[in-house]
């Protein structure tokens, strides 16, 4: 349908809910709002596969305002493809803590583990989500470890926003593949957590789209690893300024340095995003595994090649 398509349905139908991934939902409605078109009813944005930053929500609850909603709630949700289902969390106010995700007892079993020894951890502690459903068909799992991390553990106490009494899961969910391990230097190698970078960016100021680039320096396959931010502003903040900003917020949260942060309009973020080409947008893209080729730009014809790129979940943890 194409960016147009999904504006000129807006328009029509005027929606009380959209469904989406967060990207995708933010460049639509980024557009729409550039482009005046109205939305009054809109009263939900239900976002899947990614993880939803306090920063999404904060932008996306903005844009809605912009497109004339008066009343939004930004809800993520929480599946994968073996459980067949998946979670919704409880609406809650922009500035309340999120009641998590409500679980279904019925249809199927949570367990929080600890990864290293399997056993179960107590209730509101961290560890590994594992999943039994009761009641699927065909290809059915059984104590499923689902590689994620959940940092508020499973509760059972009544949700302190509806009242209502199943199991929840609070805190935020990350995969434990986007730890990777990067050679930052010629010496050894560093293990970076891409969950944290990302909600280092997804909570900047002035940064509407992103993403984070590995490649070798030179694209010499023997170099050091480097990492490249693109970004689109999501307002007329100077470039100087917003390098000056996001070089700083990385020293002070995280261990890693960028090499260099390149700036885009939105057309050029949506084709390094792949909209409307991947499945989930690209938001971290791995090229570091590309063949050298002189003069060559990591742009998109790079990322449908089926050979350096991949999601986040695919990115393979060396060493
Ligand atoms: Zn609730």
């Amino acid at each position: 349908m194409g960016t147009e398509g999904n504006l000129r349905l807006i328009r029509k139908i005027k929606p009380d809910v959209l469904i989406g991934m967060p990207t995708f939902i933010y460049h639509v409605l980024l557009e729409a709002a550039k482009e005046g078109v109205r939305c009054e009813n809109l009263r939900r944005v239900v976002l899947g596969g990614e993880k939803v930053s306090d920063g999404v929500r904060r932008k996306l609850a903005n844009l809605g305002s912009a497109l004339g909603s008066t009343r939004i709630d930004i809800i993520a949700t929480y599946g994968f493809t073996e459980a067949k289902m998946a979670w919704g969390e409880c609406p809650c106010a922009l500035d309340a803590t999120p009641g998590g995700y409500h679980l279904y007892p019925d249809l199927g079993i949570f367990e929080v583990i600890n990864p290293r020894t399997g056993e179960r951890v107590s209730s509101g502690e961290p560890g590994e989500l594992v999943f039994t459903p009761l009641d699927a068909r065909g290809t059915v799992v059984l104590r499923y470890r689902t590689g994620d991390f959940i940092d508020g553990g499973l509760v059972y106490e009544p949700c302190p926003h509806c009242g209502r009494k199943m199991p929840r899961l609070v805190g935020n969910i990350s995969r434990s593949s986007e730890v990777k391990e990067m050679r930052l230097d010629k010496l050894k190698g560093t293990l970076v957590d891409f969950n944290q970078l990302e909600h280092v960016l997804d909570d900047a100021e002035h940064v509407g789209a992103w993403q984070l680039e590995l490649r070798k320096r030179n694209d010499d396959p023997l170099e050091v690893d480097e990492l490249v931010l693109h970004v689109q502003k999501a307002d007329s903040v100077a470039d100087e300024k917003l390098i000056r900003d996001l070089n700083n917020r990385f020293v002070a949260r995280t261990e890693v340095h960028l090499n260099r942060i390149v700036f885009h309009d939105a057309d050029a973020m949506r084709e390094l995003h792949g909209v409307g080409v991947q499945l989930k947008e690209q938001k971290i893209v791995d090229h570091r595994k590309a063949a050298p080729a002189s003069g060559r730009s990591s742009r998109p014809e790079d990322v449908n090649d089926g050979r350096g790129p991949c999601s986040a979940e695919t990115l393979e943890v060396t060493g």
